[in-house]
């Protein structure tokens, strides 16, 4: 039995829609994930996120949840479903990518990464093993291996050595994992009809901007064998033209009957483009941390709600959004919120970004699996066009 099932739906082209089946639940896919770093997704409440938005799974980021509050509360708590509330799929990272992003704090052996934590400065260190034992504490219907991601400007030579690297952090991923679930360590083991109620664990695709290294890691990671692929090092400063010459050249050929995930990515647009180049699966803090500092994403554009032009304006932030914050409340009455410094301004923008996501996505599903994704991707584009900041 497996850990998850993915039924493909239609495909228009190369844009996907199907069904991913975890143990607590389905999602249809394409799929934007919201953001939970530290077991909150910012500034808004599990009861939206479900009622509301109606997101299928939400992210919750390993590194964070390790070091604060720690594996030993989590544990006690009985894993994260629990510790937080949502009893709806999780995926977790593997702690990779931030330790990363820490840049001249972390030390990178063939053991694993020392780095220096942010939260008290104690020196830890993180390996393949560490995190899957992490993951399966937090107990997270889908596990990220443990990776290496490479600056997006690094040379051949670098990133070579880096995903060689990966490919060998990945395969003793797999072998710590397959121990722990045998081991019965996953806190979040549920057993659901026709799937094993373990773990699922995807593999990720590195190679920076190098397409011949790129497909490179595609064949050792296919090779070793995962649940779901996931294209990796992305969205980390490089040009937008070369993260979809990657997706171009990587998602098509990414296994055909395996959810496929491009992490980190992006803003509206991205998620369009990604779709029509064969991605299921989204991550991005974007409609989160755009909505605390003001940003909003609309069906024309960015709008920034500081701007001095919305001081009388009474229309909501997107007249062809249909949230709750849309249908009740006024650019007018979200800049005053704003400017004044009240929380209620971040929450409700928050909410509305994300609702934007959502619609998107589901916009995207119901125009390929009635074949109308050409015409629905160009008129998206265009609005965005139309009136962008
Ligand atoms: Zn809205």
């Amino acid at each position: 039995m497996e850990p998850l099932r993915f039924k493909l739906d239609s495909q228009d082209g190369e844009a996907r829609a199907g069904i991913i089946t975890t143990r607590r639940g389905q999602i249809e896919t394409p799929v934007f994930m919201p953001v939970g770093t530290a077991g909150t997704v910012k500034g808004i409440r599990f009861e939206a996120l479900e009622s509301d938005l109606d997101a299928k799974i939400i992210l919750g980021n390993t590194y964070h949840l390790w070091l604060r509050p720690g594996i030993d509360v989590i544990k006690s708590a009985g894993g994260l479903h629990r510790f937080i509330g949502w009893n709806r799929p999780l995926l977790t990272d593997s702690g990779g990518f931030q330790v990363f992003s820490l840049g001249a704090l972390r030390k990178i052996s063939e053991e694993g990464t020392e780095f220096r934590s942010h939260v008290d400065g104690s020196l830890r260190f993180l390996s393949p093993e560490v995190s899957m034992e992490v993951q399966a504490s937090l107990g997270s219907d889908i596990v990220m291996v443990f990776d290496e991601c490479a600056p997006g400007e690094a040379s051949h030579e670098e990133t070579e050595r880096s995903l060689n690297l990966t490919a060998r952090w990945a395969q003793r991923s797999k072998i710590a994992f397959e121990r722990l679930q045998t081991g019965g360590a996953d806190t979040g083991r549920l057993e659901v009809e026709g799937l094993s109620g373990t773990q699922a664990l995807f593999g990720i695709i590195q190679g920076a901007g190098h397409l011949d290294l790129r497909q490179s890691s595609l064949e050792q990671t296919v090779n070793i064998g995962f649940d779901g692929y996931a294209i990796g090092g992305l969205s980390v400063g490089e040009e937008k033209s070369l993260m979809f010459e990657v997706v171009d050249e990587i998602a098509p050929r990414m296994p055909k009957d395996c959810p496929r995930y491009l992490m980190g990515v992006g803003t509206p647009e991205d998620l369009v483009e990604a779709v029509a180049r064969g991605v299921d699966m989204f991550d991005c803090v974007l409609p989160t941390r755009n909505g605390r500092t003001g940003q909003a994403f609309t069906s024309t554009g960015k709008l920034n709600i500081k701007n001095a032009q919305w001081t009388n304006d009474s229309r909501p932030l997107d007249e062809s959004c249909r949230c709750s914050v849309c249908r009740r409340h006024s650019r007018a009455y979200l800049r005053h919120l704003y400017m004044s410094g009240e929380m209620l301004a971040s929450i409700l923008l928050t909410h509305h970004n994300l609702a934007f996501f959502l619609d998107t996505m589901r916009g995207v599903r119901q125009s390929i699996r009635s074949g109308d994704f050409p015409k629905f991707r160009r008129e998206f584009t265009g609005r965005l066009d139309a009136n962008g900041e």
